[in-house]
Protein backbone atom coordinates (compact mmCIF):
# COMPACT_ATOMS: atom_id res chain seq x y z
CA UNK A 1 0.00 0.00 0.00
CA UNK A 2 1.82 3.33 -1.19
CA UNK A 3 2.15 5.74 1.52
CA UNK A 4 -0.68 8.89 0.37
CA UNK A 5 0.32 11.24 -2.18
CA UNK A 6 2.52 13.85 -0.67
CA UNK A 7 1.34 17.58 0.05
CA UNK A 8 3.09 18.95 2.82
CA UNK A 9 6.68 19.22 3.04
CA UNK A 10 6.22 18.92 7.09
CA UNK A 11 3.68 16.66 7.90
CA UNK A 12 3.47 14.44 5.63
CA UNK A 13 4.14 10.78 6.62
CA UNK A 14 7.94 9.57 5.39
CA UNK A 15 10.34 6.51 5.53
CA UNK A 16 12.66 7.45 8.67
CA UNK A 17 16.34 6.29 8.82
CA UNK A 18 17.17 6.61 12.22
CA UNK A 19 20.86 7.90 11.72
CA UNK A 20 20.10 10.16 9.12
CA UNK A 21 17.70 11.92 11.57
CA UNK A 22 19.89 12.09 14.05
CA UNK A 23 22.76 13.46 12.20
CA UNK A 24 19.80 15.74 11.15
CA UNK A 25 18.87 16.88 14.90
CA UNK A 26 22.60 16.91 15.78
CA UNK A 27 23.12 19.58 12.95
CA UNK A 28 23.80 22.78 14.93
CA UNK A 29 24.35 21.03 18.42
CA UNK A 30 27.63 20.29 18.23
CA UNK A 31 28.44 22.73 21.83
CA UNK A 32 25.50 22.03 23.40
CA UNK A 33 25.11 17.60 22.82
CA UNK A 34 28.26 15.70 24.71
CA UNK A 35 28.60 12.28 24.00
CA UNK A 36 29.89 9.18 25.92
CA UNK A 37 29.01 10.31 29.54
CA UNK A 38 27.17 7.87 31.60
CA UNK A 39 24.07 8.89 33.51
CA UNK A 40 24.47 7.23 36.78
CA UNK A 41 21.35 9.38 39.02
CA UNK A 42 20.42 12.93 39.70
CA UNK A 43 19.66 14.92 42.97
CA UNK A 44 16.73 17.54 43.13
CA UNK A 45 15.87 20.67 45.71
CA UNK A 46 13.01 23.02 45.72
CA UNK A 47 14.88 24.91 42.95
CA UNK A 48 17.44 22.78 40.69
CA UNK A 49 18.46 19.67 40.08
CA UNK A 50 21.75 17.81 39.29
CA UNK A 51 22.51 14.62 37.05
CA UNK A 52 25.91 12.97 38.12
CA UNK A 53 27.48 10.66 35.56
CA UNK A 54 30.16 7.80 35.61
CA UNK A 55 32.84 9.74 34.72
CA UNK A 56 32.81 12.21 37.67
CA UNK A 57 30.91 14.95 36.18
CA UNK A 58 28.10 16.55 36.84
CA UNK A 59 25.37 19.00 35.34
CA UNK A 60 23.30 21.43 37.78
CA UNK A 61 19.44 22.57 35.74
CA UNK A 62 16.22 23.62 36.03
CA UNK A 63 14.89 20.47 34.95
CA UNK A 64 16.08 16.76 33.73
CA UNK A 65 14.32 15.43 30.75
CA UNK A 66 14.54 11.23 30.95
CA UNK A 67 15.02 10.31 27.26
CA UNK A 68 17.07 7.81 28.03
CA UNK A 69 15.30 4.42 26.30
CA UNK A 70 13.45 1.45 27.84
CA UNK A 71 16.24 0.85 30.30
CA UNK A 72 16.05 4.51 31.71
CA UNK A 73 17.98 4.86 34.83
CA UNK A 74 16.16 8.12 35.08
CA UNK A 75 12.68 6.08 35.66
CA UNK A 76 14.37 3.52 37.87
CA UNK A 77 15.19 6.14 40.01
CA UNK A 78 12.06 8.01 39.80
CA UNK A 79 9.65 5.07 39.53
CA UNK A 80 11.31 2.41 41.41
CA UNK A 81 8.07 0.78 40.66
CA UNK A 82 7.78 1.11 37.08
CA UNK A 83 8.17 -2.54 35.17
CA UNK A 84 9.29 -3.30 31.79
CA UNK A 85 7.82 -6.85 31.01
CA UNK A 86 9.35 -9.45 28.14
CA UNK A 87 6.45 -9.33 25.49
CA UNK A 88 7.33 -13.36 24.53
CA UNK A 89 8.56 -12.07 21.20
CA UNK A 90 12.34 -11.92 19.91
CA UNK A 91 13.67 -10.36 16.66
CA UNK A 92 16.44 -10.69 14.60
CA UNK A 93 17.03 -7.40 12.53
CA UNK A 94 20.08 -6.81 9.73
CA UNK A 95 20.94 -3.99 6.99
CA UNK A 96 21.78 -4.30 3.65
CA UNK A 97 22.97 -1.79 0.65
CA UNK A 98 20.75 -1.32 -2.03
CA UNK A 99 22.56 -2.67 -4.88
CA UNK A 100 21.22 -4.08 -8.60
CA UNK A 101 21.97 -7.75 -6.85
CA UNK A 102 19.67 -7.06 -3.85
CA UNK A 103 16.70 -4.58 -5.58
CA UNK A 104 16.20 -7.27 -7.90
CA UNK A 105 15.29 -9.55 -5.15
CA UNK A 106 12.70 -7.81 -3.96
CA UNK A 107 9.13 -6.64 -5.38
CA UNK A 108 8.48 -3.74 -6.51
CA UNK A 109 5.88 -3.04 -4.13
CA UNK A 110 7.97 -3.23 -1.02
CA UNK A 111 9.51 0.15 -2.12
CA UNK A 112 7.84 2.53 -1.62
CA UNK A 113 7.83 2.13 2.31
CA UNK A 114 7.18 -1.15 4.60
CA UNK A 115 6.77 -4.75 3.49
CA UNK A 116 5.49 -7.72 6.06
CA UNK A 117 5.65 -11.28 5.61
CA UNK A 118 3.22 -13.29 7.33
CA UNK A 119 4.71 -16.73 7.81
CA UNK A 120 3.50 -20.24 9.55
CA UNK A 121 4.38 -20.59 13.15
CA UNK A 122 3.80 -17.10 13.96
CA UNK A 123 7.11 -15.53 12.34
CA UNK A 124 6.95 -12.54 10.54
CA UNK A 125 9.70 -10.38 9.18
CA UNK A 126 9.65 -6.73 8.28
CA UNK A 127 11.12 -4.77 5.08
CA UNK A 128 11.83 -1.56 5.12
CA UNK A 129 13.54 0.32 2.33
CA UNK A 130 15.26 3.29 2.80
CA UNK A 131 16.11 5.24 -0.53
CA UNK A 132 16.94 8.63 -0.22
CA UNK A 133 16.28 11.86 -2.65
CA UNK A 134 20.03 12.37 -3.13
CA UNK A 135 20.88 15.08 -5.62
CA UNK A 136 22.64 15.43 -8.67
CA UNK A 137 25.17 13.00 -8.73
CA UNK A 138 23.20 10.75 -6.46
CA UNK A 139 25.24 9.37 -2.95
CA UNK A 140 25.71 12.02 0.18
CA UNK A 141 27.00 15.59 -0.04
CA UNK A 142 28.55 15.44 3.37
CA UNK A 143 32.39 13.72 2.64
CA UNK A 144 33.07 11.03 4.57
CA UNK A 145 29.04 10.55 5.09
CA UNK A 146 28.64 6.38 4.88
CA UNK A 147 25.14 6.68 4.43
CA UNK A 148 23.76 4.47 1.52
CA UNK A 149 20.28 3.35 0.19
CA UNK A 150 19.43 0.19 2.49
CA UNK A 151 16.71 -2.37 3.38
CA UNK A 152 16.30 -3.08 7.08
CA UNK A 153 14.84 -6.57 7.71
CA UNK A 154 13.98 -8.03 11.21
CA UNK A 155 12.47 -11.38 11.52
CA UNK A 156 9.85 -12.29 14.60
CA UNK A 157 8.70 -15.07 16.12
CA UNK A 158 8.24 -16.68 19.41
CA UNK A 159 10.99 -16.77 22.15
CA UNK A 160 10.79 -20.32 22.52
CA UNK A 161 11.41 -20.60 18.85
CA UNK A 162 15.06 -19.45 19.25
CA UNK A 163 17.68 -20.17 21.33
CA UNK A 164 17.72 -18.81 24.97
CA UNK A 165 21.09 -17.27 24.36
CA UNK A 166 20.47 -15.55 20.93
CA UNK A 167 20.46 -12.13 22.66
CA UNK A 168 24.61 -13.38 23.13
CA UNK A 169 24.99 -14.21 19.29
CA UNK A 170 27.05 -12.10 17.31
CA UNK A 171 26.51 -10.72 13.62
CA UNK A 172 27.28 -14.20 11.62
CA UNK A 173 25.37 -16.43 14.41
CA UNK A 174 22.82 -14.34 13.73
CA UNK A 175 22.33 -14.43 9.93
CA UNK A 176 22.91 -18.44 10.50
CA UNK A 177 20.06 -18.83 13.02
CA UNK A 178 18.14 -16.76 10.67
CA UNK A 179 18.55 -19.03 7.50
CA UNK A 180 18.01 -21.90 10.17
CA UNK A 181 14.54 -20.70 11.14
CA UNK A 182 13.58 -19.62 7.51
CA UNK A 183 14.30 -22.76 5.14
CA UNK A 184 11.05 -23.08 3.29
CA UNK A 185 10.99 -19.13 2.85
CA UNK A 186 11.42 -17.66 -0.56
CA UNK A 187 14.92 -18.33 -2.01
CA UNK A 188 15.19 -14.58 -2.84
CA UNK A 189 14.22 -13.12 0.93
CA UNK A 190 16.71 -15.43 2.03
CA UNK A 191 19.26 -14.33 -0.47
CA UNK A 192 18.76 -11.26 1.39
CA UNK A 193 19.78 -12.55 4.51
CA UNK A 194 22.83 -14.08 3.44
CA UNK A 195 24.19 -10.49 1.51
CA UNK A 196 23.53 -9.35 4.76
CA UNK A 197 26.91 -7.34 6.69
CA UNK A 198 26.58 -9.12 9.78
CA UNK A 199 28.20 -6.11 11.42
CA UNK A 200 24.49 -4.62 11.24
CA UNK A 201 22.79 -7.57 12.71
CA UNK A 202 21.61 -7.40 16.19
CA UNK A 203 19.36 -9.73 18.71
CA UNK A 204 16.20 -7.76 20.09
CA UNK A 205 14.37 -8.94 22.88
CA UNK A 206 11.04 -7.08 22.56
CA UNK A 207 9.90 -5.57 25.52
CA UNK A 208 6.88 -3.54 27.08
CA UNK A 209 6.12 -1.35 29.62
CA UNK A 210 3.46 -1.92 32.27
CA UNK A 211 0.97 0.98 33.18
CA UNK A 212 1.80 3.08 35.86
CA UNK A 213 -0.53 5.61 38.02
CA UNK A 214 0.19 9.38 37.56
CA UNK A 215 3.00 10.66 40.18
CA UNK A 216 3.30 14.08 41.93
CA UNK A 217 5.41 16.47 39.38
CA UNK A 218 8.59 17.34 40.39
CA UNK A 219 11.90 18.73 38.25
CA UNK A 220 12.19 15.17 36.31
CA UNK A 221 10.23 14.75 33.10
CA UNK A 222 10.15 11.03 31.31
CA UNK A 223 9.50 10.61 27.58
CA UNK A 224 9.48 8.15 24.69
CA UNK A 225 10.88 4.76 25.65
CA UNK A 226 12.37 5.63 28.84
CA UNK A 227 8.43 5.79 29.87
CA UNK A 228 6.39 3.78 27.38
CA UNK A 229 8.27 1.57 25.50
CA UNK A 230 5.63 -0.45 23.48
CA UNK A 231 6.41 -3.67 20.62
CA UNK A 232 6.66 -2.41 17.32
CA UNK A 233 3.26 -3.85 16.56
CA UNK A 234 1.95 -0.51 15.24
CA UNK A 235 5.50 1.45 14.68
CA UNK A 236 4.74 3.95 16.38
CA UNK A 237 7.43 3.94 19.31
CA UNK A 238 8.83 6.89 18.03
CA UNK A 239 6.55 8.71 16.70
CA UNK A 240 5.03 8.69 20.12
CA UNK A 241 8.53 9.62 21.39
CA UNK A 242 8.80 13.05 18.88
CA UNK A 243 5.11 13.47 20.13
CA UNK A 244 5.86 14.08 23.97
CA UNK A 245 9.37 16.42 22.85
CA UNK A 246 7.11 18.47 20.72
CA UNK A 247 4.33 18.84 23.92
CA UNK A 248 7.23 18.61 26.19
CA UNK A 249 8.62 21.69 24.32
CA UNK A 250 5.27 23.62 24.44
CA UNK A 251 4.29 23.05 27.62
CA UNK A 252 7.86 24.27 28.81
CA UNK A 253 7.39 26.97 26.81
CA UNK A 254 4.33 28.61 25.87
CA UNK A 255 2.89 28.63 28.84
CA UNK A 256 -0.29 27.45 27.57
CA UNK A 257 -0.05 24.07 28.97
CA UNK A 258 1.97 23.32 32.27
CA UNK A 259 4.26 20.24 32.69
CA UNK A 260 1.69 18.24 34.83
CA UNK A 261 -0.52 18.39 31.77
CA UNK A 262 2.18 16.94 29.53
CA UNK A 263 2.59 13.96 32.07
CA UNK A 264 -1.03 13.41 31.62
CA UNK A 265 -1.96 13.60 28.50
CA UNK A 266 1.44 11.39 28.03
CA UNK A 267 0.60 8.82 29.98
CA UNK A 268 -3.02 8.38 28.16
CA UNK A 269 -2.10 8.27 25.32
CA UNK A 270 1.62 6.66 25.43
CA UNK A 271 0.33 3.69 27.33
CA UNK A 272 -3.08 3.14 25.19
CA UNK A 273 -0.21 3.07 21.79
CA UNK A 274 1.58 0.47 24.66
CA UNK A 275 -1.56 -1.62 24.64
CA UNK A 276 -2.65 -1.55 20.83
CA UNK A 277 0.95 -2.54 20.27
CA UNK A 278 1.05 -5.13 22.24
CA UNK A 279 -2.35 -6.43 20.93
CA UNK A 280 -0.46 -6.74 17.63
CA UNK A 281 2.91 -8.01 18.43
CA UNK A 282 3.05 -10.30 21.52
CA UNK A 283 4.09 -13.63 22.47
CA UNK A 284 0.16 -14.34 23.43
CA UNK A 285 -1.34 -13.92 20.34
CA UNK A 286 -3.02 -16.66 18.84
CA UNK A 287 -0.21 -16.94 15.49
CA UNK A 288 2.27 -18.08 17.93
CA UNK A 289 0.09 -21.34 18.83
CA UNK A 290 -0.34 -24.51 17.45
CA UNK A 291 -3.28 -25.64 15.27
CA UNK A 292 -5.31 -22.54 15.95
CA UNK A 293 -1.58 -20.59 14.86
CA UNK A 294 -2.78 -21.61 11.57
CA UNK A 295 -6.10 -20.36 11.45
CA UNK A 296 -5.31 -17.01 12.84
CA UNK A 297 -2.29 -17.01 10.05
CA UNK A 298 -4.87 -17.69 7.50
CA UNK A 299 -7.77 -15.29 9.01
CA UNK A 300 -4.89 -12.63 8.49
CA UNK A 301 -4.01 -13.42 4.85
CA UNK A 302 -7.47 -13.55 3.96
CA UNK A 303 -8.16 -10.13 5.48
CA UNK A 304 -5.20 -8.48 3.78
CA UNK A 305 -6.07 -9.87 0.13
CA UNK A 306 -9.42 -8.62 0.55
CA UNK A 307 -8.45 -5.26 1.92
CA UNK A 308 -6.38 -4.44 -0.55
CA UNK A 309 -8.99 -5.86 -3.52
CA UNK A 310 -11.84 -3.80 -2.36
CA UNK A 311 -11.36 -0.22 -3.05
CA UNK A 312 -13.48 1.45 0.01
CA UNK A 313 -12.03 -0.99 2.60
CA UNK A 314 -8.20 -0.39 1.24
CA UNK A 315 -9.07 3.43 1.75
CA UNK A 316 -10.61 2.65 5.19
CA UNK A 317 -7.40 1.16 6.40
CA UNK A 318 -5.12 3.24 4.65
CA UNK A 319 -6.60 6.12 6.70
CA UNK A 320 -6.48 3.83 9.58
CA UNK A 321 -2.80 3.12 9.42
CA UNK A 322 -2.50 7.16 9.05
CA UNK A 323 -4.27 8.30 12.02
CA UNK A 324 -2.67 5.52 14.42
CA UNK A 325 0.37 6.64 13.30
CA UNK A 326 -0.48 10.42 13.96
CA UNK A 327 -0.94 11.79 10.42
CA UNK A 328 -3.63 14.07 11.11
CA UNK A 329 -2.92 14.49 14.56
CA UNK A 330 -3.11 18.67 15.49
C1 LIG B 1 12.49 -3.67 15.91
C2 LIG B 1 11.93 -2.30 16.20
C3 LIG B 1 11.27 -1.60 15.19
C4 LIG B 1 10.73 -0.34 15.44
N1 LIG B 1 10.10 0.31 14.42
C5 LIG B 1 9.53 1.52 14.66
C6 LIG B 1 8.82 2.22 13.62
O1 LIG B 1 8.69 1.75 12.47
N2 LIG B 1 8.28 3.42 13.91
C7 LIG B 1 8.36 3.97 15.15
O2 LIG B 1 7.81 5.06 15.36
N3 LIG B 1 9.05 3.35 16.15
C8 LIG B 1 9.63 2.14 15.94
N4 LIG B 1 10.32 1.50 16.95
C9 LIG B 1 10.43 2.11 18.28
C10 LIG B 1 11.54 3.16 18.36
O3 LIG B 1 12.79 2.60 18.00
C11 LIG B 1 11.63 3.69 19.79
O4 LIG B 1 10.35 3.94 20.29
C12 LIG B 1 12.44 4.99 19.83
O5 LIG B 1 13.79 4.74 19.46
C13 LIG B 1 12.40 5.60 21.24
O6 LIG B 1 13.19 6.75 21.26
P1 LIG B 1 13.80 7.28 22.62
O7 LIG B 1 14.55 8.51 22.25
O8 LIG B 1 12.74 7.35 23.65
O9 LIG B 1 14.80 6.13 23.11
P2 LIG B 1 16.10 5.54 22.40
O10 LIG B 1 15.99 5.64 20.92
O11 LIG B 1 16.32 4.19 23.01
O12 LIG B 1 17.28 6.53 22.87
C14 LIG B 1 17.74 6.52 24.21
C15 LIG B 1 19.13 7.12 24.22
O13 LIG B 1 19.57 7.26 25.58
C16 LIG B 1 20.91 6.83 25.67
N5 LIG B 1 21.16 6.34 27.06
C17 LIG B 1 20.61 5.24 27.65
N6 LIG B 1 21.06 5.12 28.90
C18 LIG B 1 21.91 6.16 29.12
C19 LIG B 1 22.71 6.57 30.23
N7 LIG B 1 22.71 5.90 31.40
N8 LIG B 1 23.49 7.68 30.10
C20 LIG B 1 23.49 8.37 28.93
N9 LIG B 1 22.76 8.03 27.83
C21 LIG B 1 21.98 6.94 27.93
C22 LIG B 1 21.03 5.72 24.63
O14 LIG B 1 22.38 5.56 24.26
C23 LIG B 1 20.18 6.28 23.50
O15 LIG B 1 20.92 7.11 22.65
C24 LIG B 1 10.87 0.23 16.72
C25 LIG B 1 11.55 -0.46 17.73
C26 LIG B 1 12.06 -1.73 17.49
C27 LIG B 1 12.75 -2.46 18.61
Amino acid sequence: MPLRTPTDDVNDEKSVSRMTLRQVLYTGMTDVVRFGSDFTHYEQTETEITAYFADGSSVTGDLLVGADGTNSRVRAQKLPHARVDDSGVVAIGGKVPLTGETRALLPEGVFPGIGLVLAPRGMACILHVMEFPWGPGGGSPVPGDPTVDHVNWGVSAHRDRFPADVTGFDGPRLVAQTLAMTPRWSPALRRLFTLTDPATCFPINIRTSVPVPAWPTDRVMLLGDAIHTMTPGQGVGANTALRDAHNLVRALTSGSRSPQVYERQMLDYGFAAVAASKARTGGDQLVHRPVIGRLALAGQRAFLRTTDRVPALKRKFEASLYTTRGGDRE
